[in-house]
């Protein structure tokens, strides 16, 4: 698939529910978001017919997201009937990692390719705080039963903020030391709690590296999606940045989202999006690939979070 501007699509992120089991401060407000009806949301089955409608022009890689994709039931099913698609290279997932450790067998056995895991901090206070609600024992718990799978990769995507962030940045980075994991800093967007200050990833970095010592950079691009990696002797994962904002990476955007009622989304900021879930529901396939062809079109060039925020949602709403 190629957008207007000429760049190859070939991943989807999938968002599969609105629903979540933590209250992330710069994601959702407390109360939580309005909640889509049942009979908004695609099926299981719904998601894999226009995952196969895509894939028949180019679709290679899908990310299931949310909300929280493991608290919608058994969705190991909706892994394994994607990655039966033919076309379809990858199937991953990102998850706040509180269920993981009860869903990784099901999951493995689907064929899932990749997990990656939102972790803050490793405080439990701290994280507490964070997310208004979680226990910071589960994610571990559900990273180490990831140890169990080594052919399934890793990550663990890490958003600080506050005044400890140095003193996070170290603990979270040594989780690349101690497991074959690697780690992300992802720079905060300005969403649900109207754009607080993230921390910046040069500062990150040598944070890291008064810690850690110099690290060295990766020269090979990893994985699908815009990181930037670098390496600490000793470590048996790489630690990585993605900083949307102070780095943009438009000129390579290799993807668009699919929310939870249906609707492509082309861009993570913008909020023009296209309803395929009548078409869908209409059975209509010929109809849903020319309608994705032609929303590629108009896909954005790039987002301006430093002007206008994001538009329409918040990011559990968009799929992270
Ligand atoms: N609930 C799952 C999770 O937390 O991994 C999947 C959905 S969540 C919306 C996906 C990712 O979006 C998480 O890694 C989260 O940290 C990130 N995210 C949410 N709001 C963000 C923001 N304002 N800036 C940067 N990342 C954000
Ligand atoms: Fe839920 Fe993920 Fe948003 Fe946190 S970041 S509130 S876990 S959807």
């Amino acid at each position: 698939m190629k957008d207007g501007y000429g760049r190859t699509i070939d991943y989807l992120r999938i968002s599969i529910t609105d629903r979540c089991n933590l209250r992330c401060v710069y994601c959702m407000p407390e109360q939580g978001v309005p909640l889509l009806p049942h009979d908004a949301l695609l099926t299981y089955e719904e998601i894999e017919t226009i995952c196969r409608a895509m894939a028949r022009i180019g679709l290679r890689h899908v990310r299931i997201t949310g909300g929280e994709p493991l608290v919608r039931r058994q969705c190991w099913r909706l892994v394994a009937a994607l990655r039966a698609i033919p076309g379809i290279q990858t199937v991953t997932l990102t998850t706040n990692g509180i269920l993981l450790e009860d869903c990784a067998p099901q999951l493995v056995s689907a064929g899932l390719d990749g997990v990656n895991i939102s972790l803050d901090t490793l405080d439990a206070a701290a994280y507490r705080a964070v997310t208004r609600c979680g226990e910071v024992g589960r994610v571990l718990a559900g990273l180490k039963a990831m140890q169990n799978y080594p052919h399934v990769t890793v990550k663990v995507n890490c958003v600080l903020g506050g005044a400890q962030w140095e003193r996070t940045a170290v603990d979270i980075a040594g989780l690349a030391r101690q497991y074959p994991v690697h780690v992300r800093f992802i720079e905060r967007m300005p969403l649900a709690d109207g754009g607080a200050p993230g921390c910046a990833q040069d500062d990150v970095l040598a944070a890291l590296a008064r810690a850690y010592g110099a690290a060295q950079p990766c020269a090979r691009p990893m994985g699908f999606g815009p990181s930037t990696y670098v390496q600490f002797a000793g470590f048996l994962g790489k630690i990585g940045f993605i900083s949307a904002v102070s780095h943009k990476f438009c000129a390579d955007c290799n993807r668009v989202r699919l929310t939870a009622d249906g609707r492509l989304r082309l861009c993570l900021q913008s909020g023009d999006t296209v309803n395929l879930r009548e078409l869908v529901r209409g059975g209509r396939e010929a109809e849903l690939i020319s309608t994705v062809q032609e929303a590629l079109r108009h896909k954005p060039q790039s987002h301006c979070f430093d002007r206008r925020g994001i538009e329409g949602a918040c990011m559990a709403q968009i799929g992270g």
